[in-house]
């Protein structure tokens, strides 16, 4: 089927990089999200983000006014109706992604192809809270969208074929790299990325180094280009201790435990760079380390 209207469900971090490189691969899509605030953020991020990309003679100045013509916002799921393609891109918890898709499902097209954008959550459990588990599969992009090269497909135990291609053809024409994965928790990124960044949390929860310290020994000792604390804020305190949970929840063993310490942060309401303090304080002019 032809795949030319995308609804994004969440204009959060990922669901704006998601818009923009739909938009920007010629895509019409429309966004929505509970927060109007969220939308209106998102838009001028979106704006942004292409400014930096045509300054860098990335794109045209043209190509960056025809991508932001291409993005329409709504607060009202339902608008969604006659899109080919759903990206879900809402809060990391399952009770949100669920209700999402039961309240989008009788507005949808019979053909539409749904996906979701989760980092950790079972497809085949979503997909089977819908009217079309073999037209459902996860579309996993990495954080930030526009730089990221990879996206993660992931087959639930009922996708078909014919998805799998359609979605396999629109990360071609996104001009990106897919990888498959079976659907197991965390899939294959977070399953190997979380378990570390965890670690770091403990290494810092038992003394063992301060938060420079861990930072600076990964980005020079293993040559990582972030830090895992500064990743962690990166990606979110909150999706970090979601992943880990579904992690430990779903495959039963205690190596998963998440570190009480992220619990903590989240607890606080220090989520990283989305509230301004995490592993470091953002508030100023340079992040600075908060242990
Ligand atoms: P975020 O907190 O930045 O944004 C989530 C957005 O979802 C918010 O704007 C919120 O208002 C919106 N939302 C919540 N409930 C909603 C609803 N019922 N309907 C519509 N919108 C709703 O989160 P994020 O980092 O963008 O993560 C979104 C998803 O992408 C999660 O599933 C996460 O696991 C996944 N993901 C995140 C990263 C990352 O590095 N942050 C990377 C890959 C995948």
């Amino acid at each position: 089927m032809a795949i030319e209207r995308v609804g994004v469900v969440g204009a959060g971090q990922m669901g704006n990089g998601i818009a923009h490189v739909f938009a920007l691969a010629g895509y019409e899509v429309l966004l929505t999200d509970i927060s109007e605030d969220a939308l209106t953020s998102a838009t001028s991020l979106i704006a942004r983000n292409l400014d930096r990309q045509v300054s860098r003679t990335l794109i045209t100045d043209a190509e960056k006014t025809d991508a932001m013509a291409r993005i329409a916002t709504t607060t009202r799921l339902t608008d969604l109706g006659p899109t080919d393609l759903i990206i879900e891109a809402a809060t990391e918890r399952e009770t949100v992604k669920t209700a999402i898709f039961e309240d989008l499902v009788p507005h949808l097209k019979p053909d539409t192809i749904l996906t979701s954008n989760t980092s950790s959550i079972s497809i085949t459990r979503l997909a089977s809270r819908t009217d079309r588990p073999e037209k459902f599969m996860g579309f996993h992009f990495m954080n930030p969208v526009p730089i990221m090269q990879l996206v993660e497909l992931i087959r639930g135990i009922a996708t078909d074929e014919p998805t799998f291609q359609a979605c396999h053809a629109v990360v071609e024409k996104l001009g990106k790299t897919s990888a498959t994965a079976e659907d197991f928790p965390a899939f294959i990124v977070n399953r190997i990325l979380m378990p570390m960044i965890n670690e770091a949390i403990y290494t810092l929860y038992e003394g063992v180094g301060s938060v420079k310290s861990i930072d600076t020994s990964l980005k020079l000792g293993a040559n990582h280009p972030m830090g895992p604390l500064e990743l962690a804020d990166f990606i979110g305190l909150d999706t970090c201790l979601a992943i880990m949970n579904v992690l430990h929840d779903g495959l039963a063993d205690t190596k998963y435990r998440p570190c009480p310490l992220l619990t903590k942060y989240v607890e606080a309401g220090w989520l990283g760079r989305k509230s301004k303090r995490g592993f470091y304080d953002y508030r100023g002019d340079t992040p600075v380390p908060t242990r």
